[in-house]
């Protein structure tokens, strides 16, 4: 446990790195620009943002939330994506340590940070943001999978496969993005956990629709982005899944 807090700080300060990146890439894919041109600027009055203006979190809170330049708000989404990203990485890093293993991890909280971002803002989780995480799945797989090479493969096109059903089943109330994803989250996951990330994913939006409903909230045409809960599945299976299976087989067996 003593090397666990030797470490947190950097794991801490990466995940707010890279969560303040995803935000930028959330954002420029959304308006298509480019990733890396022009610098970081202002979205309101396109002044470009200083190293001070940029610090993860800190310069959210030190300039109130206001453009320094324009005083326009700032979207809090931004200090929302690198604080999640930030606490994901801590979790993730005290779950499975130092290890090969905590690098597919941190692709996944950090895919998962900007496809919530991006399905929230505009309903879209875009192709680039998905592709861009299955190469780099496969590159990491290819180094190191706690299950053989084949299941992640079958899970690629068995998760993308089961929602692309759903898809044409359902006419369109599942996007081409979703399914994507789930080829993404084969990658990660593998075979049991993917299929049990669409099991959790459908239960929660299940349950988000009736309390909406019961609330008078949903409309006939209301369409729900699906993203934020295949990530929130996502990310407690790939944590906590396989003791999930373990525990439901002890309690099945007695
Ligand atoms: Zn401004």
């Amino acid at each position: 446990m003593g090397d666990y807090w030797l470490y947190f700080p950097f794991v801490v300060v990466l995940g707010l790195l890279i969560g303040s990146f995803m935000n930028v890439v959330a954002i420029r894919i959304l308006k298509q620009e480019s990733v890396v041109f022009p610098p970081s600027h202002c979205v309101h009055c396109n002044h470009s943002l200083k190293p001070l203006d940029l610090i993860p979190l800190l310069s959210y809170l030190f300039l109130r939330g206001k453009c320094r330049y324009c005083r326009a708000a700032i979207s809090w989404v931004y200090p929302a994506g690198e604080a999640a990203t930030a606490a994901l990485f801590a979790l993730l890093y005290w779950q499975l340590g130092l290890s090969p293993e905590l690098l597919t991890g941190f692709l996944l909280a950090a895919i998962l940070t900007a496809i919530v971002i991006t399905d929230l803002k505009s309903m879209l989780i875009p192709d680039t943001i998905v592709l861009a995480g299955m190469i780099f799945a496969v590159i990491l797989r290819l180094w190191t999978h706690p299950l053989p090479l084949w299941d992640y493969a079958i899970a690629f096109f068995a998760g993308s496969g089961l929602l692309w059903i759903i898809a044409i089943a359902s006419k369109g109330g599942m996007g081409g993005g979703d399914i994507k994803l789930f080829a993404f989250l084969g990658l990660v996951l593998g075979i049991k956990l993917t299929l049990l990330t669409l099991f959790v994913a459908s239960l929660m939006g299940t349950l988000y629709g009736l309390v909406l409903f019961a609330m008078h909230r949903l409309q006939k045409k209301h369409t729900v982005p699906f993203g934020p809960f295949i990530a929130t599945a996502a990310m407690l299976m790939y944590l906590w899944g396989d003791s999930l299976i373990e525990w439901y087989m002890e309690m099945i067996m007695g």
